[in-house]
């Protein structure tokens, strides 16, 4: 597990992005540097009930969250943080995940 997630950070305007982008849509900037974000706010809560072709799948909730950057992203969510709240972002494998700040 690693903390934070990566985003492409576009080398002209500084604006960030995830997923990565071939041109930037604020200043069409064509060069990115990735940094990398630690924070976000949970806006919307899913529940994936059921996956095509797995027999033992076991609920999963994943967040729709705005980052501390401002990128609207997906991640799962480790716990039972809900809409309003802060979580920490961390990978695992190149998937985001997130899970309430510790207090
Ligand atoms: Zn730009």
């Amino acid at each position: 597990m690693t903390p934070g997630m990566t985003i492409w950070r576009c080398a002209a305007c500084r604006t960030g992005f995830f997923p990565e982008r071939l041109l930037c849509s604020r200043c069409h900037g064509e060069t990115f540097a990735t940094d990398r974000v630690y924070e976000a706010l949970i806006e919307e809560i899913s529940i994936i009930r059921h996956m095509l072709g797995q027999e033992n799948w076991q609920p999963r909730r994943i967040a729709s969250v705005r980052t501390s950057d401002g990128q609207r992203i997906t991640v799962g969510l480790r716990d039972e943080s809900g809409p309003g709240d802060t979580i920490e972002l961390f990978e695992e494998g190149a998937a985001p995940f997130g899970r309430a700040k510790p207090k």
